[in-house]
């Protein structure tokens, strides 16, 4: 059957509210879309900075959409709530699925309202979201707690595009939650691949969430992943659990040692505690927080912000680069014949590579 919206007669219909296309079946039913008023960026840049979360949400789903004409407004809006942003103490917490990171952020971010105020937003950075479905990070319904807390905004990784992507939107995202006066953030990440590695490269202190398992604790860790933590803690040290997760604790204070000194100045520390049972947990903060005081003090906490922000100058260049010739028209057009030249062996990977770069660039002159 042909759909109402489809025909030519009820195209006129649609309503440029920037949501989407009346129903037809109901007209009315989308009253109240036509009475929205369409924000411009300065109604986002208001309400963001007066702490409106439902405003902050919005302006988070424009940086997160693919339209052309968002992605402009969330740019402006980005670069309007710039001066606001920087003073907070971001986090970054990974750990395999299973690692208990939902259960401890929901402890975690209770006690830090508790201890330090402020208010606090979770944010997170996962771009196998799309393909797995199961593994939502930041998931409200995983973090009961916090999810109920009039200081705390809890939002899902975008689930959209390249880790690069998502990544830069999680990062965008970090500042205006600090425009909105969110003074901690948290930056949820699943310890595999790629993804801690973007996580650190936006957060002041990296925690990486470890469990106690068959001794060997050590072998399925990444040397580079340990280089990057500044703090580990081994979870659900309780019941019958406690004395292998000393053991593994034992493990990574030994692994640490044999590491060259950091540029902080700082020994990662490690420690055991239950997210489930909230055992520990001070410790895992206070242990934060004297990393934040001594970075501040040694100037590290400017210095890691400052390469930070230079690292995301040349990664928002190589991304907008890449898609730039890779949604260019006639580089789609030849991509395909390219692949194939290139499985059956008719040219070498590099010089299709070339011929399709030289096109590019012919191009643009
Ligand atoms: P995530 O996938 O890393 O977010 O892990 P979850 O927070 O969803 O936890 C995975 C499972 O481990 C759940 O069944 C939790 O109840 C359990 N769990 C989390 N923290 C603890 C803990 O401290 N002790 C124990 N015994 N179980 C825990």
């Amino acid at each position: 059957m042909n759909h109402p919206e489809n025909n030519d007669e009820y195209k006129g219909l649609t309503v440029n509210s920037g949501v989407g296309p009346v129903s037809i079946v109901n007209p009315y039913l989308n009253r109240k879309r036509f009475a929205r008023k369409r924000f411009t960026a300065d109604d986002y840049v208001k309400g963001i900075l007066e702490g409106n979360t439902a405003i902050l949400g919005q302006a988070v789903t424009l940086v997160e959409s693919v339209n052309p004409e968002h992605q402009q407004m969330a740019q402006e809006v980005i670069e309007k709530c710039l001066p606001y942003s920087g003073k907070s103490v971001r986090i970054g917490i990974s750990g395999v699925p299973g690692a208990g990171k939902s259960t401890s952020i929901d402890e975690f971010g209770v006690h830090v309202l508790k201890e330090y105020g402020g208010k606090l937003a979770v944010l997170a950075i996962d771009p196998s979201s799309e393909k797995t479905k199961g593994s939502i990070l930041g998931d409200k319904t995983r973090m009961e707690k916090l999810s109920v807390h009039p200081d705390s905004f809890i939002r899902p990784s975008p689930s959209a595009g390249s880790l690069g992507g998502v990544a830069r939107k999680t990062r965008e995202t970090i500042i205006l939650c600090e425009a909105a006066g969110y003074d901690k953030i948290f930056v949820e990440t699943v310890g595999v691949g790629q993804s801690e590695t973007a996580c650190h490269s936006m957060v002041d202190f990296f925690l990486l969430i470890q469990l106690a398992g068959t001794g060997d604790e050590l072998q399925g860790i990444k040397r580079g992943i340990m280089e990057m933590a500044d703090g580990i803690v081994i979870n659900k040290c309780d019941g019958n659990n406690v004395e292998k997760c000393q053991l593994a604790a034992t493990q990574f204070r030994n692994a640490l040692m044999l590491f060259p000194p950091s540029e902080s100045g700082w020994m990662p520390k490690v420690l055991t505690y239950s997210g489930f049972y909230g055992l520990g947990i001070k410790e895992v903060w206070d242990m934060v927080f004297e990393y934040v005081d001594h970075v501040k003090a040694n100037g590290y906490f400017e210095h890691r912000r400052n390469e930070q922000a230079k690292y995301w100058m040349y990664e928002s260049i190589n991304e907008q680069l890449r898609n730039n010739f890779f949604h260019n028209p006639t580089i789609v057009d030849m991509l395909q014949a390219s692949e194939q030249a290139v499985l059956e062996g008719r040219k070498t990977s590099f010089v299709a590579a070339k011929q399709l770069l030289d096109s590019y660039f012919a191009l643009l002159h």
